[in-house]
């Protein structure tokens, strides 16, 4: 389905970005991996994607957080490739606090990643798009980029943004075969949850397990975790032609959440 394409996948070295990175390259696309991890196990997950999938897969340590570096993945994935043809924007990171008690720097750093790294991402990729005449755009966003919690006011700001720049990328691109979608995650099981479990435990003086089932049950009515394979798969349904009408989408895959 996506063989001979090419997808850039950032934040890709683990959790969701990882598990959508296995099931585009289980489609035949070429891989671009990003994100931060030991050396080692970065080769292990590139390699481990051209044996298992049969794809060609290179890494880019790009900073999401820097624009330049942005723009030297993108340029390094059509050297490397021939062209970019999907772009995952999913890379993020979490901190919480309460509004007055928010340091400055983590409300940098959030709104630099899990916001301004996503428009600069589709700044630099959407001019090969558009030279190409085709391109799929997907962002992932989050429950929270629909509705909010408190004492995450960053991460609600940016992930709010993130859909409603998916909307003006959607209305800029209509059209061209260009496609712009954010996908809204419930809880997912990734490191960024585990920590929010590890705190919550030692917080309310309960094991990890009873942790993870208050925090689901909190939100989530499925009370399952959504999980990275299920994100991989919508955005891959999101790479093909029956979805080529469907754009500017904020699409939740949360267990219920956004439905209360
Ligand atoms: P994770 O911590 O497992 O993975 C985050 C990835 O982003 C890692 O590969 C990390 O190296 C990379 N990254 C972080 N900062 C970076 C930077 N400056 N430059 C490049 N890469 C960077 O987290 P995850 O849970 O897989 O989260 C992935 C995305 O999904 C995030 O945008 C997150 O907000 C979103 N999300 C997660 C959940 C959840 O429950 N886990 C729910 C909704 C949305």
């Amino acid at each position: 389905m996506l063989k001979g394409k090419s997808a850039v996948v950032t934040g890709s070295t683990s959790g969701i970005g990882l598990g959508i990175a296995r099931v585009l390259a289980s489609k035949g696309a070429n891989i671009m991996l990003n994100g931060f991890g030991d050396a080692a196990e970065i080769e292990k997950i590139r390699s481990g994607l051209e044996s298992e999938f049969g794809v060609r897969a290179a890494y880019n340590a790009a900073d999401i957080s820097k624009p330049s570096s942005i723009k030297e993945m993108i340029d390094a994935t059509v050297e490397t490739f021939g062209s970019i043809d999907v772009l995952v924007s999913n890379a993020g990171i979490q901190y919480t606090a309460a509004i007055e008690d928010f340091p400055e720097d983590k409300w940098n750093a959030i709104i630099a990643i899990n916001l301004s790294g996503v428009f600069w991402g589709m700044h630099y990729a959407l001019p090969y798009m558009k030279k190409q005449g085709w391109g799929r755009l997907i962002n992932i966003a989050s429950a929270h980029g629909l509705v909010a919690s408190p004492h995450k006011a960053a991460y609600v700001a940016a992930k709010h943004g993130v859909v409603g720049l998916t909307k003006v990328a959607a209305l800029e691109t209509a059209e061209i075969d260009i496609t712009a979608n954010a996908i809204c995650p419930g809880w997912v099981l990734t490191p960024l949850v585990e920590k929010q479990i590890k705190d919550m435990a030692a917080k309310d003086g309960i094991s990890e397990k009873d942790a993870e089932l208050k925090l689901l049950s909190e939100k989530q009515p499925s009370k399952k975790f959504t999980t990275p394979e299920e994100l991989g798969e919508l955005a891959a349904f999101l790479c093909t032609d029956a979805a080529a009408q469907m754009t500017g989408v904020p699409l939740p895959m949360d267990g219920g959440w956004t439905a209360q």
